[in-house]
């Protein structure tokens, strides 16, 4: 995963736009119980449960060598930082008080280590949420060259799009699942990646008709990070955002199309498979690290998320109601939700659309074939220009 590629001077952040209202918000506490550094092989692993998403960043610092976490709106008092400390690649822990509202845990290295995962995921239900870390062992000079101090002000925020019609654009960033080294689903000699990629174009093509602003996060058949997706789609100013995906089931006795948002409550059976399916894929990894593009990397943008999560579920439900209206198959169970990465990612709506099932012949000779994706491309475009026309009649903004 050229993890080497990781050195350069990556400050992995999270700003959200509610700033004010977080400082309304009583301090989150970190769970000393259930947090936890310790050795893994070649590094260290860090675990640390807070009693809810805040915005986090984390970075190195040399001479001493040491690894920054910053949460914002946490309050350490109570905890024992020797309890958290069981390895030795780890010498040392200090918790305190980081610039601007940043509550800053410094945990000495004991040798060269780089930062190769970094995520946040939140407890159904919202109730706790887990920062996790990996550092690996890189050189030394590897270390020094990214070594940096979180920059001296908040990095800009681009600001939030305005509702579709008011500025006469409505931009809709179309992911096409999978691509490069990720294939996704394979059946008949199909694959997941070329279909969806097809597809997107097809979108595309016909939301220009429509006077919609359509942007890809990739445009060929390559493998796109996550973390670069949706830095794609922010900096077009995406108002929505639509992952395209055609998954295979082993038992192969589901078809059609079903859309996916974000789940805030217990994970059903079948979103839980579909999570399975996409273990291993970028589409869970939440973060990815490879990306060099930009000093600050975007990580999880729980709150500023949660308020997209009504407008997802009411284009989820547009979907459901325009797919079969333009002649497209859709599933049984049609709405889903499930703690999909992507969508977790996205400060906008977001959903995942999964197409139909490669595993279904029918639904595979449907997508195979500009004509049987006709369908789904009119249902697409219908449900998000009557979503939008609806959005910017409520009171309030699309997003955020
Ligand atoms: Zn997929």
């Amino acid at each position: 995963m050229g993890i080497g590629a990781v050195a350069k001077g990556v400050l992995l952040t999270l700003v959200l736009v509610g700033q004010p209202l977080l400082a309304q918000e009583a301090p989150a506490r970190l769970d000393p119980a259930e947090s936890w550094i310790d050795d893994r092989w070649r590094g260290i692993e860090l675990s640390l449960v807070l009693s809810r998403a805040v915005p986090w960043r984390v970075f190195t610092l040399d001479s001493p060598r040491r690894l920054v976490v910053e949460v914002r709106g946490v309050d350490w008092a109570g905890v024992e930082t020797d309890s958290l400390l069981l390895g030795d690649n780890a010498t040392g822990l200090t918790l305190g008080e980081g610039t601007s509202g940043w509550a800053r845990l410094e945990v000495e290295l004991g040798r060269a280590l780089a930062v190769t995962e970094a995520g946040m995921t939140v407890a159904e239900g919202g109730s706790s949420a887990r920062l996790h870390l990996v550092l690996e062992v890189t050189d030394d000079e590897s270390f020094a060259a990214s070594a940096a101090a979180p920059p001296s002000q908040e990095p800009a925020l681009a600001s939030p799009p305005a509702a579709p019609p008011a500025d006469g654009t409505f931009v809709v960033a179309i992911d096409p699942g999978h691509g490069g080294v990720d294939p996704g689903a394979e059946r008949a000699g199909l694959k997941e990646a070329d279909l969806m990629l097809a597809l997107a174009e097809e979108l595309a093509e016909a939301l220009e008709g429509a006077g919609v602003v359509p942007v890809l996060t990739r445009e060929e058949d390559s493998f796109v990070p996550l973390q670069e997706r949706m830095t794609l789609a922010r900096a077009a100013g995406a108002d929505v955002l639509v992952s395209l995906h055609a998954d295979a089931l082993k038992e192969e006795d589901a078809s059609g199309a079903s859309v996916y948002t974000l789940t805030d409550e217990a994970v059903g059976e079948a979103s839980g498979k579909m999570v399975e399916r996409h273990q291993g894929s970028d589409l869970l990894a939440g973060l990815d690290l490879r990306g060099e593009d930009d000093a600050v990397a975007t990580a999880l943008m729980d709150l500023a998320r949660a308020g997209t999560v009504p407008a997802s579920r009411r284009l989820a439900q547009a979907l459901a109601r325009e797919l079969p209206k333009a002649g497209a198959a859709l599933n049984d169970h049609a709405l889903r939700q499930a703690p999909l990465a992507v969508l977790n990612a996205a400060d906008f709506p977001s959903v995942l659309l999964e197409t139909g099932f490669l595993s279904d012949a029918g639904d595979r000779g449907r997508l195979s074939t500009p004509g049987g994706r006709a369908p789904i491309v009119r249902g697409i475009v219908a449900a998000l220009t009557r979503w939008a026309a609806e959005e910017a009649g409520r009171p309030e903004p699309l997003t955020r």
